[in-house]
Order: C-alpha cells, then sequence, then structure tokens
C-alpha cells in the first residue's frame, strides 16, 4: 500500500459540485489501494474575500485575528469534503493545522513550519481513514496561537506533511494541467513542462509564477519530496518538480519560462548626495521595516550637483511603511524628495541553461525593444534575467519574449477554472 499526499487548491473546490468531484476523485485513489492524505484550500476566493472583509472593518488588522479569520476558509472546505466523502460511503476525518501537529514559529501571516507531528493522521489512516488536513495554517507552541503560513501555504502544507509521513510524491492539483512556460492565462501558447527542476521552480515562484508557492518547493527540495502539479479536472499527467541532487534529469530547453509579478511597486530616493555611505544609510533604514527589496538601481551622479537617485522594488504592501519610514529620515539622509510608483511589473526569464549560453541577455532586450516595450531596471541572478516595465505593457512584454525564445506550442493551454485573483 502507498501514501499519497493530494493538495487541492481553492479553484479546485469553489462549490458544493466541484467538493463532490474532488471526493470521488479521492475515493477512486483510496479504492486503488492506497493511504490517502488530502490538504485542502480554501473554497475559490474565500481567503480574498475574508481579507477584504478584515480590512472593512480595520485598515490594518491584527496578525493575531486576521489568521484566526482566515484559517476559518480551509475549516470549511475540509469539512466539506470529508462530509462529502463520507457520502459515497469511505471513512474520512477532518484536522486543523494544529490537529494536524504543524507547528510554527510565531510570524502571523508568514509562519515557518518548524515541525510537523503528525500523529493524528497516521492513526486516521490506520483506522482506515481518508485524512482531509486544513492547507496554510499551523500553530505556536509558545503563544499557543494559530498561524498562517502565508498566501498560497497550502502548498507547502501538503509538501511538509509529505516530508513527515514518508511520501516520495506529493500532488498539488490545481486549475491548469502543470507547470507551463508562462501563465497560460498570459500566454495562451505556453507549453506545459512534462519536468522543471526545483532549482528553476524557485526562481519562477519567487518571480511570481504562483502555480507553486516558493516556501514548497523549497521544502520538497530540502526533504527530498518529488512535486506533481498536475489539473484536478483530467486525469493528464502534469509536471513533475525534481532534484537534479537525487540523481533526476529534465530534458528540456535552455529556458524553462517566464514569470511575472504585479505586486511590486518602485520606490526612488531623488536627490541623494553622492558621497560614501549614503546607500548604507538609506537600506539600513528600509532593513529596519523588514520588507523585502529586490531590484536596485542607482543613477550616475550629475556632475553639476553632486546628487543622484536611487531607485528599487518591493512588495507593494510594503510600500506605505517604507515610504513613511524613509520620509522620516529626509533631513538625516539629505535627500530630496521621494516618488513611488505602483504602476510598475517585473517580468523574469528563467533557465538552468543560462549558465552556459551567451547572449540571452541581447535577445531579451531586443524582443522588448521591437515590442516597443521599455525597461526601467534590469537585475540578474545566475539562472534568472528581470526587468522592470510598465505594469500595463507587461502581458506584450511576456508574450513577445515568450516568442523570441521559441517557447511556443502547437497547442492552446486550457485553464479550467479559477478567476485568476
Ligand atoms: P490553486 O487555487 O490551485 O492554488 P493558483 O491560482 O494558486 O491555484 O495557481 C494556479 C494558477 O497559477 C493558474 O491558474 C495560472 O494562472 C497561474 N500560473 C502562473 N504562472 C504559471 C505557470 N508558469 N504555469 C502554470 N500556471 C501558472
Ligand atoms: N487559502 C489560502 C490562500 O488563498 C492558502 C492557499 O490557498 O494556499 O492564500
Ligand atoms: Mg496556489
Amino acid at each position: 500500500m502507498s501514501l499519497i499526499v493530494q493538495k487541492y487548491g481553492g479553484s479546485s473546490v469553489a462549490d458544493a459540485v466541484s467538493i463532490k468531484r474532488v471526493a470521488k476523485r479521492i475515493v477512486e485513489t483510496r479504492k486503488a489501494g492506497n493511504e490517502v492524505v488530502v490538504v485542502v484550500s480554501a473554497m475559490g476566493d474565500m481567503t480574498d474575500e475574508l481579507v477584504d472583509l478584515a480590512t472593512e472593518v480595520a485598515p490594518l488588522p491584527s496578525g493575531r485575528e486576521l489568521d484566526m479569520l482566515l484559517t476559518a476558509g480551509e475549516r470549511i472546505s475540509m469539512s466539506l469534503l470529508a462530509m462529502a466523502i463520507k457520502s459515497m460511503g469511505f471513512e474520512a476525518r477532518s484536522y486543523t493545522g494544529s490537529q494536524a501537529g504543524m507547528a510554527t514559529d510565531a510570524h502571523h501571516g508568514s509562519a515557518r513550519i518548524v515541525e510537523v507531528n503528525p500523529t493524528r493522521i497516521r492513526e486516521a489512516l490506520d483506522a482506515g481513514a481518508v485524512a482531509i488536513v486544513a492547507g496554510f495554517q499551523g500553530f505556536n507552541r509558545g503563544t499557543g496561537d494559530i498561524t498562517t503560513l502565508g498566501r498560497g501555504g497550502s502548498d507547502t502544507t501538503a509538501v511538509a506533511l509529505a516530508a513527515a509521513l514518508g511520501a516520495k510524491v506529493c500532488e498539488i492539483y490545481t486549475d491548469v494541467d502543470g507547470v507551463f512556460t508562462a501563465d497560460p492565462r498570459i500566454v495562451p501558447t505556453a507549453r506545459k513542462l512534462a519536468r522543471i527542476t526545483s532549482e528553476e521552480m524557485l526562481e519562477l515562484a519567487a518571480a511570481g509564477a504562483k502555480v507553486l508557492y516558493i516556501r514548497a518547493v523549497e521544502y520538497g527540495r530540502r526533504h527530498g519530496v518529488t512535486i506533481h502539479v498536475r489539473s484536478s479536472f483530467n486525469n493528464n499527467e502534469g509536471t513533475l518538480v525534481v532534484n537534479p541532487e537525487d540523481g533526476e534529469t529534465v530534458e528540456e530547453g535552455m529556458i524553462a519560462g517566464i514569470a511575472v509579478d504585479l505586486g511590486e511597486a518602485k520606490i526612488t530616493v531623488v536627490g541623494v548626495p553622492d558621497v560614501p555611505g549614503k546607500a548604507a544609510e538609506i537600506f539600513t533604514i528600509v532593513a529596519g521595516t523588514e520588507a523585502n527589496i529586490d531590484m536596485i538601481v542607482q543613477n550616475v551622479s550629475a556632475a553639476d550637483t553632486g546628487l543622484t537617485d536611487i531607485s528599487f522594488t518591493l512588495p507593494m504592501a510594503d510600500g506605505a511603511r517604507v515610504m513613511q519610514t524613509l520620509l522620516g529620515a529626509k533631513k538625516k539622509v539629505g535627500f530630496d524628495s521621494l516618488q513611488y510608483d505602483d504602476q510598475v511589473a517585473k517580468l523574469a526569464l528563467v533557465g538552468a541553461g543560462m549558465r552556459t549560453s551567451s547572449g540571452i541577455s541581447a535577445k531579451l532586450f531586443t524582443a522588448l525593444y521591437e515590442a516597443g516595450i521599455n525597461i526601467e531596471m534590469i537585475s540578474t541572478s545566475e539562472i534568472r534575467i528581470s526587468v522592470v516595465t510598465r505594469a500595463d505593457s507587461v502581458e506584450d512584454a511576456v508574450r513577445a519574449v515568450h516568442t523570441a525564445f521559441e517557447l511556443d506550442g502547437d497547442e492552446l493551454a486550457v485553464v479550467h477554472a479559477g478567476t485568476g485573483r
């Protein structure tokens, strides 16, 4: 008997009909003689709706209370799914994150898993039941409080459970057939990858491809869990995220894919005195806000003024906090003014083949130039090139780059459900 961990995303359990469809799929896996552990997300866009509700009653909701609220979404789907399975004549039991033994640190809204003790899950399996676990939540032993792992964190719950229970593969069921060369909602000609290395998947996830949550990829890599991303709407083989360190190989092209992030903003510090120590001063202040900054560009200083501009990108959610903090330090640092721009987008081209090929940046910039798209910032890593463009031109940019790197497939990709929110 093998143990299978399956995770169903919100778009796969959006309504009663979908929950029954998923229940049927789980029952089939059980009937085939497997032990089944299921991790489930909140129905449809429920988490977004709960966040909206919270900000209606409080502009900056308390982290503890927001976590308490959001975890309710997964409780609804897990219990409904267990009911549906039971009504098909199979035993199923649902568990919250804490009941499933997901111990985390105390960071509300982005807690990290510190230990997984799935004793009750093991007991449920031994009793012949399907165990259903609420995704994206845990508890902190010190505070005794409920925590969440961050948006999209149900993927991490599933991979962590797979690791703790010794499952070799963790299946992530979603509304597309796997990991594509680009978001199929933006590039309908995107191609499904049969395999991708965890290294490339990490870069794509970090750059905004929300098909897999970055921490889930990290966790799988560290614990030797293979992730299989596939559709809950058909039986097609999906994409395997494999670890080359474990002897797995990937026969794909030089470029794995393109990701887009519309969740970043750009802050420009205008008129910074161009003397040693100013960048250190500014970024020490920014670091104090715990914002995760991404790209940084410093302009050449104008000779007659001795002043320069420094721009950086950061998650939009951190924008107001960082602006306020920097403004408070205006006199001390001695800059002229601050500019805030949330109409930017980041496009990232990812591929392990970049290590050994040349001319990739030139090809990327040429494709953008020919599509009439202006590049505002550039950054690179060993296997990624990222550029910042205007938000309203990024979709054209992705399509142009996708075609330039010959990533287009012969068939149109299907998005089976979901609002893409
Ligand atoms: P779930 O509700 O199952 O967690 P998500 O909405 O979090 O689903 O993730 C699936 C979505 O990710 C797809 O519908 C697709 O629009 C988006 N996506 C972004 N980049 C990619 C990519 N490279 N391959 C596949 N899907 C992608
Ligand atoms: N429901 C949570 C969210 O929407 C967690 C998840 O779906 O992974 O972010
Ligand atoms: Mg998701």
